[in-house]
């Protein structure tokens, strides 16, 4: 899979959570993490237990809020979404101009000082340096992912009230669409009731059809208005364009939605795009609730159905069906299963929302090696069916080997590597992934490497090591990978790493 070619699914970028623990301490589980995850791929992500890869899944999926960064998910637009903090940042474009101008002078003031320092004194300041450069250009991006080149505008009031109209007219599209939804399960209802007896309910069905073209030709206006409204928008750039950063601020402009900022509304009814199946898939099911109605119980509260119809029930055979259990098992238990069972049944309750995403953790970490297979299998087939893209967290490198189109590497809350799957098995770069893959057992006849496990405990989250938080475990740390952060950077076609060691080999 080259990724040049794919479209992003989504963008996280410096991604953290820390989680408190009183007096000024963080448990920092995931510390700046940047990846981009592609539309229609397996991302596995591997690390040893407790290095985060769990917390950064459910982050992503915001089951946690996060402490920092951004997780921009392309599979809605603005316009789709209208959220609440898109509006806000509109009504406070003066207000984040003046603030990145304010940090840009303060970011150019410290590298003055910085570049008139001795080498040792630099490595001690690297961080910080880091730190301004990151607070201006996050500045930068929160202004111009929303106006882009608009930004040199002195005068940003207009620009302001076109976006008011826009979102205007999108809240409008969205409030017929939704209109449209609960007519089309309606009328669904009454088709499917009228295969019985047609007569009962022809007149009622008319009716109902009647409202639907209604709301469609308002969806239509709508529509167009919203169009108007965006081309107005368009024109109103020519004023700018013979500035010559219109067009560098123009390219950060940003259609995603940034999940971290939605409300927690906004962000349900976004869950159905956003599923999760979790590791262990007993304790994960409710026990007093029959297969049926776990499978249902989403479809229900998204609007896809009205709830025990028989519409409904079809959907939930359909959806068994497809995670190969068994019709008659709609109402039964989940202590009625077993293990591999268990785990079909929580892969159908995630896939009946017809998911865009889904992170698979540790899907198959609790089940028999012989049944591991077959849910890889099932996984596979139904991410080809239905479009899916996966987020694969396992501490099994051999399980994700056959999964992933890529696979991402943490250590103690960041990515330390990201390849593309064959890549990192054949050329392994960071000190930390050579140790995991020389530390998968073989059993291959003739196959004499020397299994190499890593020494020493991993360093508590709490207080990481300063500089590279492997520097303790590592073979090749000096005296720069105990003071300074390695950067987060591409060393061969997608091949990304965090090592000084290997970023001075490639220089
Ligand atoms: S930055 Fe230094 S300590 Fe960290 S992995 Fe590379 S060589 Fe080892």
């Amino acid at each position: 899979m080259q990724s040049e070619n794919k479209k992003i699914l989504l963008k996280i970028t410096d991604l953290k959570q820390w989680f408190p623990l009183g007096k000024g301490q963080y448990v920092k589980a995931n510390d700046g993490i940047t990846i981009n995850i592609y539309e229609g791929e397996t991302f596995g992500l591997v690390g040893e237990s407790g290095c985060g890869k769990s917390t950064l899944g459910r982050t992503i999926l915001q089951v946690y809020k996060q402490t920092d960064g951004r997780t921009v998910y392309y599979g809605r637009s603005i316009d789709e979404v209208a959220p609440k903090y898109y509006e806000k940042t509109v009504k406070n474009l003066p207000k984040l101009k003046k603030r990145m101008e304010t940090l840009q002078e303060k970011l150019k003031a410290y590298k003055e000082n910085y570049d008139k320092l001795s080498e040792e004194e630099k490595l001690a300041k690297t961080d910080e340096l880091r730190k301004y450069e990151k607070e201006a250009n996050d500045a930068l991006i929160d202004i111009a992912s929303v106006a882009g080149g608009f930004i040199v505008a002195d005068d940003l009031r207009p620009v302001q009230e076109q976006y008011y109209k826009i979102i205007g007219s999108s809240r409008k599209l969205k409030k017929t669409e939704e209109k449209i939804q609960d007519i089309e399960v309606k009328l669904a209802d009454l088709e499917y009731k009228a295969r019985d007896d047609e007569s009962k309910y022809s007149s009622k069905i008319e009716a109902v059809k009647k409202q639907l073209d209604g709301l469609n030709r308002n969806k239509e206006g709508d529509l167009s208005e919203l169009n108007e409204e965006h081309a107005k928008l368009e024109e109103m750039k020519n004023t700018y364009r013979s500035n010559k950063d219109f067009e560098r601020y123009e390219a950060l402009l940003d259609d995603g939605i940034d999940l971290a900022r939605l409300t927690t509304e906004e962000m349900r009814k976004l869950r159905k795009d956003l599923q999760l199946i979790f590791q262990d898939p007993y304790s994960s099911l409710n026990p007093r609730m029959s297969v049926g109605q776990i499978i249902g119980e989403g479809m229900f509260s998204h609007n896809m159905f009205k709830k025990n119809s028989p519409r409904m029930q079809e959907e939930i055979l359909k959806v068994m069906d497809n995670c190969g259990l068994a019709p008659y098992f709609i109402h039964r238990y989940p202590h009625q299963f077993s293990g591999g069972q268990r785990q079909r049944i929580g892969i159908a309750r995630s896939l009946a929302m017809n998911p865009t995403f889904v992170v698979c953790d540790e899907a198959v970490s609790a089940l028999d090696v012989s049944i591991q297979s077959q849910i890889i299998n099932l996984l596979s087939d139904l991410k080809e069916s239905q479009n899916l893209t996966y987020l694969f967290i396992t501490h099994d490198l051999s399980v994700v080997k056959y999964i992933s189109d890529r696979i991402g590497v943490m250590y103690l809350g960041n990515m330390v590597e990201l390849a593309e799957s064959q890549e990192l098995f054949d050329h392994p770069l960071h000190p930390y992934t050579e140790a995991l893959l020389g530390a998968i057992p073989t059993t291959d006849a003739g196959q004499t490497k020397e299994l190499q496990i890593l020494e020493g405990d991993i360093p508590s989250p709490v207080n990481p090591p300063k500089g590279c938080k492997f520097h303790t475990r590592c073979k090749y740390a000096t005296e720069k990978c105990k003071m300074v952060t390695p950067e987060w950077q591409e060393v061969r076609p997608n091949h990304f790493i965090a090592c000084h060691h290997i970023l001075e080999k490639n220089m």
